[in-house]
């Protein structure tokens, strides 16, 4: 028998990974905008690169390009606007937003086998209420425990550390970072996971294809989650 290491984390991106809100999420953005700050228009929204970014990153992105200043009461007033534009735009969005392949399997088979092994938990850049209101639109709120979000850190390598020490407090357990997997579709995740220190899987769900995944140090990379099997053996789950 392996000696018992701690708990193992498989940390998930939402957009790209897990969904695709088919353009949800962008333009609740850009509607937040006049809807926050009447003096400004969509078109005063520059472009931003949303692959891997956190929402608080953005929101200094957007404000600085529209002369907003960045203080926590604008922050909140941006913020509940995107966030009832961003529900009113998946409540209107029919099948082009969608799960992407394989999700719900493979999240019930995680959940299946959890225990005290592993753990499901989210780690992304949105900020806590939209990663909310996207997981519990496609109906997989309940596989995840604990998280971090874009409004813990604008950062996204810091996010990690975050996820790690509310598992822990969540759990009560000593974590296995090592041994844990972070998840996602671009670049960036791949890097958050090396800056937690623990292993990375890339789906070539998102805007990248697995060459550049592979290319930017995933350990291991697959074109969807679809062939459960094979994903569930580089997370070493025992279905
Ligand atoms: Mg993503």
């Amino acid at each position: 028998m392996a000696p018992n290491h701690g708990r193992r984390l498989f940390l998930f991106d939402i957009d790209g990974t897990l969904v695709d809100t088919g353009g949800a999420g962008l333009r609740a953005l850009r509607q937040a905008l006049p809807d926050a700050f009447p003096r400004l228009a969509e078109g005063h929204m520059p472009e931003l690169d949303l692959a891997g970014s956190t929402d608080s990153g953005l929101v200094m992105e957007v404000f600085q390009a529209c002369g907003v200043p960045d203080t926590p009461e604008n922050r909140d007033r941006y913020f509940a606007a995107y966030l009832r534009h961003l529900r009113a735009n998946l409540a209107v969005a029919g099948e082009s937003a969608r799960l992407l392949p394989g999700v719900v399997t493979l999240l019930t088979a995680l959940s299946a086998s959890g225990n005290s092994a592993h753990s499901t938990g989210l780690l992304t850049g949105n900020i806590k209420e939209g990663a909310a209101i996207k997981v519990e639109h496609f109906a997989i709120a309940s596989h995840f425990a604990f998280g971090a979000y874009g409004d813990d850190h604008h950062d996204r390598d810091e996010l990690g550390p975050i996820a790690r020490d509310r598992a822990g407090r969540r759990f009560g357990a000593s974590i296995d970072i090592a041994r844990s997997v972070v998840i996602g579709d671009t670049p960036k995740d791949i890097r958050c996971g090396k800056a937690l220190g623990a292993r990375t899987l890339g789906v070539a769900t998102g805007r990248f294809s697995a060459a550049e995944l592979r290319d930017f140090g995933a350990d291991t990379v697959f074109e969807t989650l679809e062939e459960t099997n094979s994903v569930l053996r580089a997370l070493e789950v025992t279905a």
